[in-house]
């Protein structure tokens, strides 16, 4: 399909760089990048962007493409699947970008450089005294082929630079507007550290070329690069790429979102019991929101309903509540059969193989969950009695005696129930008139805390009804042996 007028069908990436595990607000970029090229029944293409060989590790990238995949946010070109434009990650791709290189030498567009660190560092020094932003002088710009071709043979060591043309930069941000940078203020950027070492500037613009990218979405911590990607491009005669520059996601105190206030990686939030849908939901509504302010909305929704241009311009704030609350909602609309299965790394293995049980409890505390992870302690009861005090079966001023005389009450009725009526309405029907005569609280307080051993739980007949006789009476017969 076209989009924007153009006759090129749409080719999108997300290129993160593995040198962390997938960041929160990476994934929110693949997540806006997967909705415009499906909306735009485009091709989404991952790409590694691994030139930094120090701090790019394959766990990462592993790390990278679990995260996507449990999102459900699926590429069509990758380094794992291939395609027509592979390789997928940049380290597999030098043999390009020094074709590029040699191009921008031979063209006199770039130029070795040997400035040492040191000169570089009182170059920047003495800039920055006279109040000037720092930039390279171009002290290497002039340099001879010879001259430094003669430097390069002696060993000397050296960068590749970029003869930056002193012009103005303008570009239309899909988000943004129109945005100017005045490329004299950039100075001649460092391209590669060698032939066989390009820096990110230099390799991305090539591979977006080379992979007939049409449109970069990306955070708006990129826009210092985009004027220099652009200026490559032009260097190249490369077509015009359209850019969408992502609201930053900003901690509740306005400041940059970090590991001091909140967990940053993906992989931390599956751990800690979200959905995916959850998270998929929530970082959609970072920084957007439907005209209609749907706030429970699913990847195909999202297809419809999201606009690019709709994005904000302002910092979009992460709030970790709202976060919660998707979560328990998503939680309470997942069928407890489905979520016995989503649940699984997060309960003792014997829960697992009582699935019948486990079904049942599901159901119970589905509506107190916030998270997967607050299921083992809501419902640990069920599986087995806690140990628990005397002291939380008293109701108000009630001596033990009486408590102990009311539960054997209640245990001969329950005692004289036919199993198969062991459900929650029919236990209701048979102990709801006994309250009127011995009091509601008087009843119901002491035989809740005898079947879960806690202070708060839910009900006593959907307890008992999960429970079963059996269980039930011999919870009830633990209740009055500890009060006698
Ligand atoms: N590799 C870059 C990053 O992870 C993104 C590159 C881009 O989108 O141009 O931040």
């Amino acid at each position: 399909m076209i989009a924007d007028g153009s006759k090129k069908p749409i080719r999108i990436r997300f290129a993160p760089s593995p040198t962390g595990p997938l960041h929160i607000g990476s994934a929110r970029t693949t997540l806006f990048n997967w909705l415009f090229a499906k909306q735009h029944n485009g091709r989404f293409i991952l790409r590694v962007d691994d030139t930094d060989t120090e701090r790019s590790k394959p766990e990462y990238e592993q790390n990278i493409i679990a995260g996507l995949k449990w999102l459900e946010l699926n590429w069509d070109e990758g380094p794992d699947i291939g395609g027509s434009y592979g390789p997928y990650r940049q380290s597999e791709r030098l043999d390009i970008y020094e074709k590029y290189l040699r191009r921008l030498l031979d063209e006199n567009k770039a130029y070795y450089c040997f400035c040492s660190k040191e000169e570089l560092e009182e170059e920047r020094k003495a800039m920055l005294s006279q109040g000037l932003s720092p930039k390279y002088s171009g002290k290497c710009r002039n340099l001879s082929k010879e001259e430094s071709g003669k430097q390069i043979e002696r060993g000397d060591s050296s960068v590749i630079r970029f003869k930056t043309p002193p012009k103005e930069v303008e570009f239309n941000d899909l988000i943004r507007g129109k945005i100017k940078f005045d490329a004299s203020l950039i100075g001649d950027i460092v391209i590669a550290k060698n032939l066989r070492e390009p820096l990110y500037n230099f390799a991305t613009p090539i591979d977006d070329f080379e992979m007939k990218i049409t449109h970069i979405i990306r955070g708006e911590d990129h826009l210092p690069n985009t004027p220099k990607q652009i200026l490559i491009q032009e260097a190249f005669n490369f077509n015009e790429i359209k850019y969408a520059h992502l609201p930053l996601i900003l901690a509740p105190d306005r400041s940059k979102l970090s590991k001091r206030y909140l967990e940053t990686s993906l992989n931390d939030y599956r751990l800690n019991g979200y959905l995916p849908e959850t998270i998929v939901n929530f970082l959609a509504l970072l920084g957007w929101h439907p005209e209609d302010d749907q706030e429970i909305l699913n990847l195909q929704e999202l297809i419809q309903k999201f606009n690019l241009k709709k994005i904000q311009k302002a910092g979009a704030i992460f709030n970790i509540e709202k976060l919660e609350w998707l979560n328990a909602q998503y939680i309470k609309k997942t069928d407890s059969v489905e979520l016995a299965e989503k649940i699984k790394d997060f309960i003792p293995e014997n829960w697992q193989t009582k699935k019948d049980l486990l079904v049942k409890t599901i159901e119970a505390e589905k509506e107190r969950m916030k998270t997967l992870a607050d299921f083992k302690e809501l419902a640990d009861f069920f599986f087995e009695l806690p140990d628990y005090e005397p002291s939380i079966l008293k109701w108000q001023e009630m001596e033990n005696e009486k408590i102990a005389a009311n539960l054997k009450l209640l245990r001969t009725e329950l005692e004289n129930i036919d199993g198969m009526n062991f459900n929650k309405d029919n236990l209701e029907k048979i102990i709801m008139p006994l309250t009127e005569v011995w009091g509601r609280g008087e009843l119901l307080w002491p035989l809740r805390a005898a079947l879960s051993g806690k202070r708060a739980s839910p009900g006593p007949f959907e307890i008992m009804e999960i429970l079963g006789e059996q269980e039930t009476l011999k919870r009830l017969d633990t209740a009055i042996t500890k009060l006698s």
